[in-house]
Protein backbone atom coordinates (compact mmCIF):
# COMPACT_ATOMS: atom_id res chain seq x y z
CA UNK A 1 0.00 0.00 0.00
CA UNK A 2 2.78 2.56 1.00
CA UNK A 3 4.85 1.69 -1.99
CA UNK A 4 1.73 2.53 -4.56
CA UNK A 5 0.97 5.61 -3.00
CA UNK A 6 4.92 6.74 -3.01
CA UNK A 7 4.88 5.63 -6.61
CA UNK A 8 1.14 8.25 -7.08
CA UNK A 9 3.70 10.91 -5.95
CA UNK A 10 6.61 10.04 -8.14
CA UNK A 11 4.33 9.64 -10.97
CA UNK A 12 3.01 13.15 -10.85
CA UNK A 13 6.05 15.24 -11.55
CA UNK A 14 8.60 14.71 -13.20
CA UNK A 15 10.95 17.52 -11.28
CA UNK A 16 8.85 18.85 -8.96
CA UNK A 17 10.82 21.57 -7.75
CA UNK A 18 11.11 23.24 -11.27
CA UNK A 19 7.81 22.63 -12.25
CA UNK A 20 5.89 23.85 -8.78
CA UNK A 21 8.95 26.74 -8.30
CA UNK A 22 7.28 30.17 -7.08
CA UNK A 23 6.70 32.76 -9.51
CA UNK A 24 8.89 35.04 -7.79
CA UNK A 25 11.93 32.90 -8.09
CA UNK A 26 10.62 31.54 -11.53
CA UNK A 27 11.33 35.54 -12.67
CA UNK A 28 14.22 35.61 -10.90
CA UNK A 29 15.31 33.02 -12.47
CA UNK A 30 14.82 33.62 -15.75
CA UNK A 31 16.05 37.33 -16.01
CA UNK A 32 19.32 35.36 -15.33
CA UNK A 33 18.97 32.99 -18.30
CA UNK A 34 17.73 35.80 -20.86
CA UNK A 35 20.87 37.91 -19.10
CA UNK A 36 23.38 35.26 -19.98
CA UNK A 37 21.80 34.31 -23.01
CA UNK A 38 21.80 37.70 -24.92
CA UNK A 39 25.53 38.30 -23.42
CA UNK A 40 26.36 35.58 -24.96
CA UNK A 41 24.54 35.88 -28.66
CA UNK A 42 25.78 39.45 -28.95
CA UNK A 43 29.55 38.76 -28.22
CA UNK A 44 29.82 35.33 -30.23
CA UNK A 45 27.09 35.48 -32.94
CA UNK A 46 27.37 37.97 -36.44
CA UNK A 47 23.35 37.52 -36.57
CA UNK A 48 22.75 38.75 -33.37
CA UNK A 49 24.99 41.01 -32.91
CA UNK A 50 23.96 43.05 -35.88
CA UNK A 51 20.54 42.96 -35.83
CA UNK A 52 20.89 43.88 -31.74
CA UNK A 53 23.17 47.10 -32.99
CA UNK A 54 20.55 47.47 -36.11
CA UNK A 55 18.34 48.29 -33.18
CA UNK A 56 20.72 50.02 -30.85
CA UNK A 57 19.97 47.33 -27.97
CA UNK A 58 23.01 46.08 -26.06
CA UNK A 59 23.16 43.35 -23.16
CA UNK A 60 23.30 45.69 -20.71
CA UNK A 61 20.03 47.04 -21.32
CA UNK A 62 18.36 44.12 -20.53
CA UNK A 63 17.72 45.14 -16.57
CA UNK A 64 14.20 43.31 -16.10
CA UNK A 65 12.35 40.52 -17.74
CA UNK A 66 9.96 43.30 -19.31
CA UNK A 67 12.80 44.63 -21.35
CA UNK A 68 12.97 41.87 -23.34
CA UNK A 69 10.87 43.74 -25.49
CA UNK A 70 13.48 46.03 -25.95
CA UNK A 71 15.00 43.20 -28.49
CA UNK A 72 14.91 43.17 -32.49
CA UNK A 73 12.19 40.31 -33.54
CA UNK A 74 13.11 37.19 -35.51
CA UNK A 75 11.33 35.96 -38.29
CA UNK A 76 11.61 32.85 -40.36
CA UNK A 77 12.54 34.36 -43.33
CA UNK A 78 16.17 35.31 -41.02
CA UNK A 79 16.28 31.42 -40.56
CA UNK A 80 15.90 30.96 -44.96
CA UNK A 81 18.75 33.90 -45.52
CA UNK A 82 20.97 32.58 -43.40
CA UNK A 83 20.92 28.57 -44.06
CA UNK A 84 22.23 26.22 -43.49
CA UNK A 85 24.17 26.81 -40.78
CA UNK A 86 25.13 30.64 -40.44
CA UNK A 87 22.85 31.13 -37.22
CA UNK A 88 24.12 27.96 -34.92
CA UNK A 89 26.13 29.31 -32.20
CA UNK A 90 28.28 26.02 -31.84
CA UNK A 91 30.73 24.42 -34.07
CA UNK A 92 29.74 21.88 -36.03
CA UNK A 93 31.62 19.18 -34.43
CA UNK A 94 29.31 20.22 -31.41
CA UNK A 95 26.37 19.55 -33.11
CA UNK A 96 25.03 15.82 -32.81
CA UNK A 97 21.88 16.31 -34.90
CA UNK A 98 20.19 18.32 -37.97
CA UNK A 99 16.41 18.12 -38.62
CA UNK A 100 14.16 20.00 -40.82
CA UNK A 101 11.39 21.66 -40.91
CA UNK A 102 7.51 19.97 -42.93
CA UNK A 103 7.92 23.31 -44.74
CA UNK A 104 4.38 23.84 -44.21
CA UNK A 105 5.01 27.33 -45.55
CA UNK A 106 7.80 27.43 -47.70
CA UNK A 107 10.89 26.34 -48.02
CA UNK A 108 11.76 24.29 -45.21
CA UNK A 109 14.42 25.45 -42.47
CA UNK A 110 17.29 23.65 -41.19
CA UNK A 111 17.79 23.27 -37.33
CA UNK A 112 20.49 21.21 -34.98
CA UNK A 113 20.85 20.23 -31.91
CA UNK A 114 24.30 19.57 -29.22
CA UNK A 115 23.76 16.85 -26.94
CA UNK A 116 22.62 19.20 -24.41
CA UNK A 117 19.60 20.17 -27.13
CA UNK A 118 18.41 16.74 -27.10
CA UNK A 119 18.74 16.91 -23.69
CA UNK A 120 16.24 19.34 -22.73
CA UNK A 121 14.09 18.27 -25.60
CA UNK A 122 13.90 14.61 -23.97
CA UNK A 123 13.89 16.42 -20.43
CA UNK A 124 10.74 18.71 -21.54
CA UNK A 125 9.05 16.22 -23.29
CA UNK A 126 9.21 13.37 -19.86
CA UNK A 127 7.38 16.42 -17.90
CA UNK A 128 4.74 16.58 -20.25
CA UNK A 129 3.89 12.75 -20.78
CA UNK A 130 4.45 12.67 -17.03
CA UNK A 131 1.94 15.18 -16.26
CA UNK A 132 -0.40 12.94 -17.83
CA UNK A 133 0.13 10.36 -16.19
CA UNK A 134 2.53 8.18 -19.02
CA UNK A 135 5.53 6.11 -17.23
CA UNK A 136 7.12 2.94 -17.13
CA UNK A 137 4.23 0.84 -17.13
CA UNK A 138 2.69 2.33 -20.82
CA UNK A 139 3.66 0.96 -24.34
CA UNK A 140 4.01 4.34 -26.51
CA UNK A 141 3.33 4.16 -30.10
CA UNK A 142 5.18 6.91 -31.80
CA UNK A 143 2.62 7.32 -35.30
CA UNK A 144 4.14 10.41 -36.29
CA UNK A 145 6.92 10.65 -39.47
CA UNK A 146 10.68 9.98 -38.42
CA UNK A 147 12.84 11.33 -40.66
CA UNK A 148 13.82 15.22 -40.81
CA UNK A 149 10.71 15.91 -39.50
CA UNK A 150 10.77 16.64 -35.44
CA UNK A 151 7.44 14.28 -34.51
CA UNK A 152 8.71 11.01 -34.65
CA UNK A 153 12.26 11.50 -32.86
CA UNK A 154 10.90 13.86 -30.38
CA UNK A 155 8.07 11.87 -29.00
CA UNK A 156 10.09 8.58 -29.39
CA UNK A 157 12.75 9.92 -26.98
CA UNK A 158 10.42 11.52 -24.48
CA UNK A 159 8.75 8.74 -24.21
CA UNK A 160 11.76 6.30 -23.82
CA UNK A 161 12.86 8.58 -20.71
CA UNK A 162 10.24 8.23 -18.74
CA UNK A 163 10.34 4.60 -19.30
CA UNK A 164 7.95 3.45 -21.51
CA UNK A 165 8.26 0.40 -24.42
CA UNK A 166 8.50 2.49 -27.35
CA UNK A 167 6.89 1.30 -30.39
CA UNK A 168 7.92 2.87 -33.67
CA UNK A 169 5.45 2.94 -36.16
CA UNK A 170 6.19 6.31 -37.90
CA UNK A 171 2.87 6.76 -40.62
CA UNK A 172 1.43 4.34 -42.98
CA UNK A 173 0.63 0.93 -43.05
CA UNK A 174 -2.25 1.36 -40.84
CA UNK A 175 -3.78 -2.28 -40.72
CA UNK A 176 -0.39 -3.74 -39.62
CA UNK A 177 -0.22 -0.58 -36.48
CA UNK A 178 -3.77 -1.72 -35.68
CA UNK A 179 -2.50 -5.03 -35.28
CA UNK A 180 0.97 -4.17 -33.59
CA UNK A 181 -1.57 -1.83 -31.16
CA UNK A 182 -3.91 -5.18 -30.49
CA UNK A 183 -0.46 -7.75 -29.98
CA UNK A 184 1.73 -5.37 -27.76
CA UNK A 185 -0.73 -3.86 -25.48
CA UNK A 186 -0.11 -0.56 -26.75
CA UNK A 187 -2.15 2.22 -24.30
CA UNK A 188 -0.44 5.24 -25.75
CA UNK A 189 0.29 7.30 -28.93
CA UNK A 190 1.81 9.84 -30.55
CA UNK A 191 0.36 10.80 -34.29
CA UNK A 192 -1.59 14.16 -35.94
CA UNK A 193 -5.12 13.91 -35.41
CA UNK A 194 -5.80 13.66 -38.57
CA UNK A 195 -4.08 10.09 -38.86
CA UNK A 196 -5.79 9.28 -35.27
CA UNK A 197 -9.01 10.05 -37.11
CA UNK A 198 -7.94 7.68 -40.08
CA UNK A 199 -6.91 5.25 -37.86
CA UNK A 200 -9.94 4.90 -35.89
CA UNK A 201 -11.85 4.06 -39.63
CA UNK A 202 -8.85 1.56 -40.65
CA UNK A 203 -9.56 -0.02 -37.20
CA UNK A 204 -13.66 0.08 -37.68
CA UNK A 205 -13.23 -1.58 -41.17
CA UNK A 206 -11.02 -4.31 -39.86
CA UNK A 207 -13.35 -4.84 -37.30
CA UNK A 208 -11.74 -3.78 -34.03
CA UNK A 209 -13.24 -1.62 -31.66
CA UNK A 210 -10.59 0.91 -30.31
CA UNK A 211 -12.12 1.19 -27.20
CA UNK A 212 -12.86 -2.64 -26.48
CA UNK A 213 -10.65 -4.71 -28.29
CA UNK A 214 -7.15 -2.60 -27.59
CA UNK A 215 -6.07 -1.05 -24.55
CA UNK A 216 -4.75 2.08 -25.45
CA UNK A 217 -6.37 4.58 -23.60
CA UNK A 218 -4.19 8.44 -24.20
CA UNK A 219 -3.55 9.79 -27.39
CA UNK A 220 -1.36 12.75 -27.69
CA UNK A 221 -2.62 14.69 -30.53
CA UNK A 222 -0.80 17.71 -32.49
CA UNK A 223 1.50 18.87 -35.26
CA UNK A 224 -1.33 20.36 -36.56
CA UNK A 225 -4.49 22.62 -35.44
CA UNK A 226 -7.64 21.00 -34.05
CA UNK A 227 -10.44 22.16 -31.58
CA UNK A 228 -12.18 21.26 -28.93
CA UNK A 229 -15.10 19.38 -31.24
CA UNK A 230 -12.38 17.29 -33.00
CA UNK A 231 -11.48 16.30 -29.45
CA UNK A 232 -14.96 15.25 -28.76
CA UNK A 233 -15.33 13.24 -31.67
CA UNK A 234 -12.20 11.58 -31.15
CA UNK A 235 -12.44 10.67 -27.69
CA UNK A 236 -16.39 9.58 -28.54
CA UNK A 237 -15.21 7.29 -31.27
CA UNK A 238 -12.73 5.63 -29.47
CA UNK A 239 -12.52 6.05 -25.88
CA UNK A 240 -9.45 7.31 -25.55
CA UNK A 241 -8.47 10.37 -23.55
CA UNK A 242 -7.09 13.00 -26.14
CA UNK A 243 -4.08 15.76 -24.98
CA UNK A 244 -2.82 18.12 -27.21
CA UNK A 245 0.41 18.45 -28.04
CA UNK A 246 2.82 21.64 -29.48
CA UNK A 247 6.04 22.23 -30.36
CA UNK A 248 7.89 23.52 -33.97
CA UNK A 249 11.50 21.96 -35.21
CA UNK A 250 12.63 25.74 -34.43
CA UNK A 251 11.77 25.11 -30.72
CA UNK A 252 13.44 21.49 -30.95
CA UNK A 253 9.84 19.66 -31.83
CA UNK A 254 7.19 18.13 -30.43
CA UNK A 255 7.88 18.77 -26.55
CA UNK A 256 4.71 20.80 -24.54
CA UNK A 257 1.40 19.00 -23.49
CA UNK A 258 -1.88 20.04 -21.41
CA UNK A 259 -1.80 17.95 -18.20
CA UNK A 260 -4.09 15.55 -16.85
CA UNK A 261 -6.75 18.47 -16.29
CA UNK A 262 -6.59 19.24 -20.27
CA UNK A 263 -6.74 23.43 -19.90
CA UNK A 264 -3.79 24.81 -21.41
CA UNK A 265 -0.21 23.63 -22.53
CA UNK A 266 2.23 23.88 -19.55
CA UNK A 267 4.95 25.56 -21.15
CA UNK A 268 8.36 24.94 -18.80
CA UNK A 269 9.46 28.23 -17.84
CA UNK A 270 13.44 27.14 -17.46
CA UNK A 271 13.13 26.64 -21.17
CA UNK A 272 10.83 28.71 -23.24
CA UNK A 273 9.82 32.58 -22.53
CA UNK A 274 6.52 33.10 -24.24
CA UNK A 275 5.40 36.52 -24.79
CA UNK A 276 1.60 37.27 -27.15
CA UNK A 277 1.96 40.17 -29.71
CA UNK A 278 -0.72 42.00 -31.44
CA UNK A 279 0.50 40.74 -35.09
CA UNK A 280 -0.06 43.98 -36.54
CA UNK A 281 0.98 46.33 -33.92
CA UNK A 282 3.79 43.72 -32.22
CA UNK A 283 2.14 45.12 -29.17
CA UNK A 284 2.10 43.10 -26.29
CA UNK A 285 -1.47 41.76 -25.23
CA UNK A 286 -2.94 41.37 -21.82
CA UNK A 287 -3.17 37.48 -20.38
CA UNK A 288 -6.32 36.42 -21.61
CA UNK A 289 -6.30 38.20 -25.17
CA UNK A 290 -5.63 35.98 -28.37
CA UNK A 291 -2.45 37.09 -30.41
CA UNK A 292 0.60 35.78 -31.77
CA UNK A 293 3.16 33.87 -29.49
CA UNK A 294 6.40 35.24 -29.78
CA UNK A 295 9.68 32.60 -28.32
CA UNK A 296 12.50 32.96 -26.62
CA UNK A 297 14.40 29.72 -26.11
CA UNK A 298 16.42 30.24 -22.89
CA UNK A 299 18.75 26.90 -22.61
CA UNK A 300 19.20 26.36 -26.32
CA UNK A 301 23.24 25.85 -27.65
CA UNK A 302 22.97 25.03 -30.93
CA UNK A 303 20.07 27.22 -32.45
CA UNK A 304 19.02 29.69 -29.87
CA UNK A 305 15.58 31.58 -31.00
CA UNK A 306 15.44 35.42 -29.39
CA UNK A 307 11.48 37.08 -29.76
CA UNK A 308 11.21 34.06 -32.58
CA UNK A 309 7.11 35.34 -34.05
CA UNK A 310 6.60 31.83 -34.38
CA UNK A 311 2.75 32.65 -36.37
CA UNK A 312 0.73 30.45 -34.32
CA UNK A 313 -2.96 32.49 -32.59
CA UNK A 314 -2.45 31.77 -28.98
CA UNK A 315 -2.98 33.68 -25.93
CA UNK A 316 -0.94 33.07 -21.99
CA UNK A 317 -4.04 32.17 -19.70
CA UNK A 318 -3.19 34.07 -16.22
CA UNK A 319 -5.21 31.64 -13.91
CA UNK A 320 -3.45 29.11 -11.99
CA UNK A 321 -3.37 25.71 -12.88
CA UNK A 322 -5.10 23.04 -10.84
CA UNK A 323 -2.60 20.89 -11.01
CA UNK A 324 -0.05 22.62 -9.26
CA UNK A 325 2.27 23.43 -11.41
CA UNK A 326 3.37 27.09 -11.44
CA UNK A 327 4.60 26.99 -14.97
CA UNK A 328 2.88 29.38 -17.55
CA UNK A 329 0.41 27.85 -19.77
CA UNK A 330 -0.80 28.85 -23.39
CA UNK A 331 -4.27 28.63 -24.83
CA UNK A 332 -4.85 25.96 -27.48
CA UNK A 333 -2.98 27.10 -30.76
CA UNK A 334 -6.32 28.16 -33.05
CA UNK A 335 -4.82 28.86 -36.08
CA UNK A 336 -1.56 30.55 -37.77
CA UNK A 337 -1.69 34.20 -38.67
CA UNK A 338 -0.84 32.98 -42.45
CA UNK A 339 -3.71 30.22 -42.29
CA UNK A 340 -6.20 32.99 -41.46
CA UNK A 341 -8.66 33.08 -45.17
CA UNK A 342 -9.83 36.48 -45.89
CA UNK A 343 -13.69 36.24 -47.75
CA UNK A 344 -15.03 38.83 -48.82
CA UNK A 345 -12.75 41.09 -46.32
CA UNK A 346 -14.06 38.78 -43.21
CA UNK A 347 -11.04 37.20 -41.46
CA UNK A 348 -12.37 33.02 -40.89
CA UNK A 349 -9.46 30.70 -39.56
CA UNK A 350 -10.14 26.82 -40.61
CA UNK A 351 -10.45 25.74 -36.75
CA UNK A 352 -13.52 28.52 -36.96
CA UNK A 353 -14.91 26.11 -39.32
CA UNK A 354 -14.10 22.76 -37.72
CA UNK A 355 -15.53 23.88 -34.67
CA UNK A 356 -18.91 25.27 -35.57
CA UNK A 357 -19.16 21.97 -38.15
CA UNK A 358 -18.45 19.35 -35.24
CA UNK A 359 -21.54 20.50 -33.27
CA UNK A 360 -23.64 19.40 -36.24
CA UNK A 361 -24.44 15.16 -35.35
CA UNK A 362 -25.08 13.79 -38.66
CA UNK A 363 -21.28 14.97 -39.77
CA UNK A 364 -18.56 13.32 -39.83
CA UNK A 365 -14.56 14.89 -38.54
CA UNK A 366 -13.32 14.83 -42.16
CA UNK A 367 -14.21 18.04 -44.09
CA UNK A 368 -12.29 20.33 -46.69
CA UNK A 369 -12.35 23.60 -47.56
CA UNK A 370 -12.14 25.54 -50.48
CA UNK A 371 -11.92 28.48 -51.64
CA UNK A 372 -12.24 30.14 -55.51
CA UNK A 373 -12.73 33.74 -56.96
CA UNK A 374 -15.97 33.70 -58.99
CA UNK A 375 -16.48 36.85 -60.55
CA UNK A 376 -14.34 39.15 -58.71
CA UNK A 377 -16.56 37.44 -55.63
CA UNK A 378 -14.72 35.00 -52.85
CA UNK A 379 -16.46 31.54 -53.00
CA UNK A 380 -16.01 29.33 -50.00
CA UNK A 381 -17.20 25.66 -50.29
CA UNK A 382 -16.89 23.05 -47.64
CA UNK A 383 -17.45 19.59 -48.54
CA UNK A 384 -18.45 17.42 -45.53
CA UNK A 385 -18.74 14.05 -44.97
CA UNK A 386 -22.07 12.57 -43.81
CA UNK A 387 -22.52 9.89 -40.94
CA UNK A 388 -23.86 6.50 -43.21
CA UNK A 389 -27.10 6.51 -40.55
CA UNK A 390 -28.06 10.06 -41.49
CA UNK A 391 -27.80 9.65 -44.84
CA UNK A 392 -30.98 9.63 -46.40
CA UNK A 393 -32.24 8.71 -50.52
CA UNK A 394 -34.95 11.17 -49.57
CA UNK A 395 -33.85 14.33 -51.14
CA UNK A 396 -35.55 16.81 -49.19
CA UNK A 397 -33.90 15.25 -45.83
CA UNK A 398 -30.42 15.74 -47.54
CA UNK A 399 -31.25 19.64 -49.32
CA UNK A 400 -32.72 20.64 -45.63
CA UNK A 401 -29.47 19.17 -43.82
CA UNK A 402 -26.85 20.81 -45.98
CA UNK A 403 -29.03 23.94 -45.40
CA UNK A 404 -29.11 23.81 -41.89
CA UNK A 405 -25.11 23.62 -41.81
CA UNK A 406 -24.90 26.65 -44.09
CA UNK A 407 -27.03 28.21 -41.96
CA UNK A 408 -24.85 27.45 -39.11
CA UNK A 409 -21.89 28.53 -40.68
CA UNK A 410 -23.51 31.87 -41.56
CA UNK A 411 -24.54 32.36 -38.02
CA UNK A 412 -21.00 31.67 -36.54
CA UNK A 413 -18.93 32.72 -39.30
CA UNK A 414 -20.71 35.70 -41.28
CA UNK A 415 -19.67 34.44 -44.48
CA UNK A 416 -21.66 32.38 -46.76
CA UNK A 417 -20.51 28.91 -46.94
CA UNK A 418 -21.63 26.64 -50.03
CA UNK A 419 -21.88 23.00 -48.43
CA UNK A 420 -21.72 19.96 -50.42
CA UNK A 421 -22.61 16.54 -49.01
CA UNK A 422 -20.01 13.56 -49.77
CA UNK A 423 -20.41 9.97 -48.55
CA UNK A 424 -18.24 8.30 -45.77
CA UNK A 425 -14.74 7.91 -46.77
CA UNK A 426 -14.64 9.97 -49.99
CA UNK A 427 -12.79 13.05 -48.79
CA UNK A 428 -8.79 12.34 -48.75
CA UNK A 429 -7.38 11.00 -45.54
CA UNK A 430 -3.83 11.77 -44.15
CA UNK A 431 -1.07 10.40 -42.83
CA UNK A 432 0.86 13.56 -41.39
CA UNK A 433 0.10 17.00 -41.50
CA UNK A 434 -3.88 17.35 -43.10
CA UNK A 435 -4.00 19.56 -45.72
CA UNK A 436 -7.55 20.63 -45.62
CA UNK A 437 -7.67 23.93 -47.34
CA UNK A 438 -7.37 24.47 -50.91
CA UNK A 439 -7.32 27.99 -52.00
CA UNK A 440 -7.80 28.00 -55.35
CA UNK A 441 -7.78 32.03 -55.80
CA UNK A 442 -5.84 34.28 -58.18
CA UNK A 443 -6.16 37.50 -58.86
CA UNK A 444 -5.17 39.02 -61.93
P1 LIG B 1 6.49 23.55 -40.48
O1 LIG B 1 6.20 25.00 -40.20
O2 LIG B 1 7.44 23.33 -41.60
O3 LIG B 1 5.26 22.69 -40.58
P2 LIG B 1 6.95 22.13 -38.02
O4 LIG B 1 6.84 20.77 -38.58
O5 LIG B 1 7.93 22.38 -36.96
O6 LIG B 1 7.28 23.09 -39.18
O7 LIG B 1 5.50 22.57 -37.55
C1 LIG B 1 5.26 23.49 -36.54
C2 LIG B 1 3.88 24.09 -36.66
O8 LIG B 1 2.87 23.08 -36.59
C3 LIG B 1 3.55 25.02 -35.52
O9 LIG B 1 4.11 26.31 -35.69
C4 LIG B 1 2.04 25.04 -35.56
O10 LIG B 1 1.57 25.94 -36.55
C5 LIG B 1 1.71 23.63 -35.96
N1 LIG B 1 1.38 22.84 -34.73
C6 LIG B 1 2.16 21.97 -34.07
N2 LIG B 1 1.50 21.43 -33.01
C7 LIG B 1 0.27 22.00 -32.99
C8 LIG B 1 -0.88 21.89 -32.12
N3 LIG B 1 -0.91 21.05 -31.09
N4 LIG B 1 -1.95 22.65 -32.41
C9 LIG B 1 -1.94 23.50 -33.46
N5 LIG B 1 -0.90 23.65 -34.31
C10 LIG B 1 0.20 22.91 -34.08
ZN1 LIG C 1 -1.68 21.72 -15.15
Amino acid sequence: MKIFSVSVINMAYWNKEIECMPQEEIKKRQLDMLQKLIAHLYKDNKFYHDKMAAKGVVPEDIKTLEDITKLPFMYKQDLRDNYPTKMFTEPIDKIVRFHVSSGTTGKPTLVGYTRNDLEFWSEALARSLTSCGVGEKDVMQVSYGYGLFTGGLGAHYGAEKVGATVLPTGTGNTERQIELMQDLGVTAIACTPSYFIHMIDVAKQKGVDIRKDTVLRRAFLGAEPWTEGMRKHIEEASGVKAYDIYGMSEMAGPMYTECEERCGIHIPWDIMYCEVVDPETDEPVAPGQKGELVVTMLKKEAFPLVRYKVKDVTCIMPEPCKCGRTSPRIARITGRTDDMLIIRGINVFPSQIEHTLLQIPEVESHYMIIVDRINALDVLTLQVEIKPEAFSDKVNEMTDLKKRIENEMKKYLNVAVKVELKESGSLPRFEGKSKRVIDRRTYE
